[in-house]
């Protein structure tokens, strides 16, 4: 096989790992490309990625992946040098500003990741390229061998592929959480050891200066949502991840474990958890104030911080010219930017409805919330009015398998209402029951 061919398969079988900001399924309106994505730099620059697999033979049998073992598809390999001057020749022709780089398990993880690191050195130290790198992990790899592709790359991932021990178990058997969360745990020691050493010394090896990442597959097992944005909460916390990616299952197996093969993948609930997680990292919620055991999915009308600010009504309105950052961020329609710009703002006077728009308050949704120098929350308009200006506008551009229902049936083209919204598995069930009626 020759090198295109080669990169044809290899870029193809990398194109479900979503462990950067763009690709996994089709989104409406965009096209999932394989052989590019996008990550963001230390220094926070967004970069374009050649992203290819080492190798797509596989010894392990995940349920889920099209190159697992007893999957009949086209393998190949490249041989490390190959990799190398592949990348080299992209970047010196400015298609591409970095490598991501994953693999199947060849013969075992610590041979897979020899070759990774093998392809890295050649880069890094043969052909000088000290552009961005996010290598992978594979699962079970010696501490050796993490080590050393921490010393090369900026960025790591290992990807806890599932959200429970359990469906671990049953869908990728020749994985085990230990294996998967030991090199977790050391890249954030080592990590964290080299942020230290580079104040000290400012010439000491740099070990994954970017941090570490991770992905999780949704909607191929039946963990709830708030199981999930648990365990992401608490990989936050415990590996100081960078980022935790959510990929909505694309079916691409038939299994009786698995979803039927034309089940549409869950994107607004991807949507949702990227939201939530957000919130985690930004806004100084808690999973257990998004979800609880009580409600364990995400609303799919109204996006989860708004989904909060509606059902703790108690806590509004608050007065923008005294509340405390914290309770500012909770407000729908004030971000961290604008929130910030208010405390600062008000040392000067008392705000209005007029300076809150031009620090970027998005007052359509924040009205209901607040209280400012010339405005009473919500002036009377009661919650119903809230619900309805806080319903997200992108549930209607998810796709047929989620809420396509207000789209293809005029009988039900109206908005749902205050209860309807209140408790999901109610608005789901009667939005249902609606195109039943009607079909
Ligand atoms: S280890 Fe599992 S998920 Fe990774 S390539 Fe192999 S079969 Fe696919």
């Amino acid at each position: 096989m020759d090198l295109m061919e080669k990169l044809t398969v290899l870029t193809n079988s990398a194109k479900y790992d979503v462990a950067c900001t763009s690709s996994g399924a089709d989104r409406p309106g965009k096209t999932v490309m394989a052989g590019c994505c996008h990550s963001f730099a230390a220094d926070g620059r967004c970069v374009t990625l050649l992203k290819v697999l080492m190798t797509n033979f596989c010894i392990y049998d995940c349920t889920y992946c099209v190159n697992r073992v007893s999957n009949d598809c086209q393998r190949t390999a490249f041989t490390p040098a190959e990799l190398a001057e592949l990348t080299i020749e992209f970047y010196r022709r400015n298609y591409i500003e970095g490598l991501f780089l994953s693999s199947g398990v060849i013969k075992s993880p610590d041979y897979t990741m020899e070759q990774m690191i093998k392809a890295l050195e050649i880069l890094r130290y043969r052909h000088n390229f000290w552009g961005y790198v996010h290598a992978k992990v594979i699962p079970g790899a010696s501490p050796y061998m993490v080590h050393r592709i921490g010393l090369l790359a900026d960025r790591l991932s290992v990807n806890i592929e599932l959200p429970s021990e359990s469906s671990l178990r049953q869908l990728a058997p020749n994985k085990e959480k230990k294996a998967i969360l030991a090199p977790m745990q050391q890249i954030s020691i080592e990590g964290s050891q080299s942020r230290q050493e580079l104040v000290i010394y400012k010439k000491a090896p740099k070990f994954a200066p970017a941090g570490q990442a991770t992905q999780m597959i949704i909607g191929a097992s039946p963990e709830t949502d708030y199981q999930i944005l648990n365990l992401a909460s608490a990989m936050y916390k415990k590996y100081s991840l960078k980022r935790v990616f959510y990929s909505a299952y694309i079916p691409a197996v038939e299994h009786s474990l698995l979803p039927a093969p034309d089940t549409k993948p869950p994107l607004l609930r991807e949507h949702r958890l990227y939201q939530a997680d957000w919130l985690l990292r930004q806004y100084g919620f808690g999973a257990e104030e998004i979800l609880t055991p009580e409600t364990p999915n995400f609303n799919p009308y109204l996006d989860p911080k708004c989904n909060w600010a509606i059902n703790n009504m108690h806590l509004f309105p608050v007065d923008v010219n005294r509340a405390r950052l914290d309770e500012l961020l909770r407000v729908p329609g004030i971000g961290p930017t604008s929130a910030r710009r208010i405390v600062t703002a008000r040392k000067n006077g008392r705000l209005g409805i007029a300076e809150l728009k031009r620090m970027g308050t998005v007052l359509k949704r924040a009205q209901y919330f607040i209280n400012a120098a010339d405005w009473i929350a919500g002036a009377g308009t009661g919650r119903e009015a809230a619900i309805r200006a806080l319903i997200d506008p992108k549930v209607y551009s998810f796709g047929p398998e989620q809420l396509s229902l207000f789209q293809e049936n005029p009988g039900i083209q109206k908005l749902p209402s205050a209860e309807d919204v209140s408790s999901v598995a109610e608005a789901v069930e009667e939005t249902v029951l609606c195109l039943r009626k009607n079909l």
